[in-house]
């Protein structure tokens, strides 16, 4: 299969009903905000939601009971006049330590327990984003963890 226009709201909301089971079970708060004028991007939708899954569960995993979790996308344009769509997941959990900022891609790095986390999220995350010639940004401290997807819109 091909690269497609893609409607990312719905790449999303299938996504969460993936994980209700995991957002329910830690009464996680939970806000979508999509854009209304979301133009689609461009590329593989199964390849998108792998990339929602990854980041959502990781940051349901940094979350207390009853944590928050905003995933909010929207539209932009860059000086040139290309136009991209940016994806963030924001949680208010524990942050990522200075010290493992920069490992946190590399496959088979994990903090988590044995038997749950094998490290390659975040990897895979990384792969895919390429793939599609997006970006992916980090930004966190205690208390807030944001990693913004960007995507081009052709
Ligand atoms: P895994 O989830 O299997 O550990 P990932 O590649 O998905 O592997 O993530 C690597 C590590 O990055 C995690 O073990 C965790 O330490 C850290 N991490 C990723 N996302 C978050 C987040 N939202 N909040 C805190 N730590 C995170
Ligand atoms: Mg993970």
């Amino acid at each position: 299969v091909g690269k497609q226009q893609i409607p990312l709201a719905e790449g999303l909301r299938s996504t969460l009903i993936l994980l209700d089971h995991k957002v329910k079970s830690k009464h996680i708060q939970l806000n979508l905000t999509i854009a209304d004028d979301l133009p689609p991007v461009c590329g593989w939708p199964g390849e998108l939601n792998q990339v929602w899954t990854n980041l959502i569960d990781n940051a349901i995993d940094a979350l207390p009971d009853g944590g928050k979790l905003d995933i909010i996308s929207q539209a932009d344009r860059r000086p040139d006049g290309s136009e991209f769509v940016v994806t963030k997941v924001i949680d208010n959990g524990s942050g990522i330590p200075e010290d493992i900022k920069d490992k946190i891609f590399e496959p088979f790095f994990t903090t988590k327990e044995i038997g749950k986390g094998t490290g390659l999220g975040l990897d895979i995350v990384q792969g895919i984003i390429k793939h599609h010639n997006g970006s992916i940004k980090l930004q966190s401290q205690p208390g807030h963890t944001e990693f913004s997807v960007c995507l081009p819109t052709q």
